[in-house]
């Protein structure tokens, strides 16, 4: 079998096999180059040390040296070159205890996680393909190299691994892999939170995010976001929805376009739901502040999962703000803008329509004229330069002080009461109409 491989990759191959070592492509990129997808980096794997590899190319980076790994740079691409290596004993089924360079290809590819990855490519020797990787791509099966519970046991995070590959490929999970990890999913607590974020993270932007339901079945969401069990736990019974709290989030996350803020508001839209729940005397369920409360439960979350506080922030905005009053007007429009920002506010609406999208076609009529409404409404604010923020206020605090307030918090308090002012009439955000409405003319 021949593939394609871009001409840096191939000029690393060749520098390193004209000074006497072995070197091939291998994992992900001879994956995705298999299966038609651009792979997002090329890895190099080499019987050459890194000491080796360093006396090769002139521009290297010393990613981790003592795993065997030398970022070599060429052509403004960075390229991750690998000594032959086995892992040593795991320990605490994260790490292991030491790792080994070893001469043989093949017992590097024994350490990888899944057949599909665990395949290497040289133009001259072709595909290196020990474990029938080919074939697990064929049949789109997601399948451990060797035991999956030894290969679990060594590290736990190949079990979410395995299914953000499955959501990233549409593949399934082979039988043996799935029941290890249903086996073994607990070992998931000893893994860190920013490697997990990582793979649910691609998991939720890749093309199938519902696959998440995996990760519930074999019992990995109990672990690391028992919240979505829960959510799985708690009915909905009113004239809007027809599936539980869960459901509904797996079917609203495939309605949503793939983007990091607008899945993992999806992912957290109803979080607040299980804590809220209350049904009447007619049996109708309600979740009366669940948008108000999830938001505020979506923060921990987040915390916890150590996001970065700019997409912390914006997504636990949207959660805050998620459901749309029936009642939509130019003002209420400015307000939401003002609470969301302008940077979010499209963005709302698409979690907006999605979320409705996954509910009743009741809910669906509905909610689709108040969401083209509350979009019309917003061109409009936008056309007519209408203020939505402190940002473009007219009445700025340099000006308060000129007229002759001292600097300090009474400031921050008339600009925001000139704010609210404005967001209600927006012809009044001129200098001389505001400062006339705080008596300072
Ligand atoms: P992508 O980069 O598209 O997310 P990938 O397959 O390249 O996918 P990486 O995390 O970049 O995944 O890892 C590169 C390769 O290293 C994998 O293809 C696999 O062979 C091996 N690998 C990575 N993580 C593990 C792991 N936890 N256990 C065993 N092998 C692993
Ligand atoms: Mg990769």
């Amino acid at each position: 079998m021949r593939i394609e491989i871009p001409d840096n990759v191939a000029k690393i191959i060749n520098i390193l096999e004209k000074a006497g070592y072995e070197a091939y492509a291998v994992g992900g990129c001879v994956r995705d180059t298999i299966l038609g997808r651009e792979p997002e980096d090329w890895d190099i794997t080499t019987s050459a040390k890194p000491q080796e590899i360093k006396a090769l190319f002139r521009r290297t980076v010393d990613t981790g040296i003592q795993h065997g790994t030398v970022t070599v740079l060429l052509g403004g691409s960075a390229y991750e070159v690998t000594t032959y290596r086995v892992d040593g004993e795991y320990e605490d089924s994260r790490h292991p205890k030491q790792v080994e360079f070893t001469a043989s290809l093949v017992e590097d590819l024994k350490r990888r996680d899944f057949t599909i990855n665990a395949m290497a490519y040289n133009p001259g020797f072709g595909l290196v393909d020990e474990f029938d990787g080919i074939g697990d791509l064929e049949r789109g099966i997601i399948r451990c190299v060797g035991d999956a519970r030894e290969r679990f046991s060594e590290d736990a995070l190949r079990m979410l691994r395995a299914v953000r590959f499955s959501g990233q490929l549409g593949f399934e999970i082979e039988e043996a892999t799935f029941s290890a990890i249903k086996e073994l999913a607990g070992n998931l607590r000893l893994i860190s939170a920013e490697r997990i974020h990582t793979e649910l993270n691609k998991l939720l932007i890749s093309p199938h995010p519902d696959y998440l339901r995996i990760a519930y079945e074999t019992g990995i969401t109990a672990v690391v976001l028992p919240e979505f069990d829960r959510m799985m736990a708690t009915p909905q019974k009113n004239i809007y929805h027809n599936l539980n709290v869960g459901e509904h989030t797996l079917k609203m996350l495939s309605e949503i376009r793939a983007d990091v803020i607008l899945r993992w508001t999806a992912l957290f839209h109803d979080i607040g739901k299980p804590d809220t729940m209350s049904e009447d005397a007619d049996g109708i369920i309600h979740f009366r502040g669940h948008a108000e409360l999830g938001s505020r439960i979506a923060h921990d979350v987040m915390k916890r999962l150590k996001f970065d506080n700019d997409t912390l922030n914006k997504v636990v905005k949207l959660v805050a703000n998620h459901e749309l009053r029936f009642e939509i007007t130019p003002r209420s429009v400015r307000r939401l803008v003002n609470r969301v920002g302008d940077d979010m506010f499209l963005p709302l609406l698409e979690v907006c329509l999605a979320d409705n999208m996954a509910k009743t076609e009741y809910a669906v009529n509905q909610y689709r004229p108040i969401i083209a409404k509350a979009r019309e409404y917003y061109e409009e604010i936008k056309r007519s330069e209408q203020c939505t923020s402190l940002a473009t206020l007219e009445l700025k605090g340099r000006d308060l002080i000129d007229a002759g307030m001292k600097p300090g918090r009474e400031i921050g308090e008339a600009l925001d009461k000139c704010l609210e002012l404005v967001l209600d009439n927006p012809e009044a955000n001129t200098k001389a109409r505001l400062l006339e409405y705080l008596g300072l003319n």
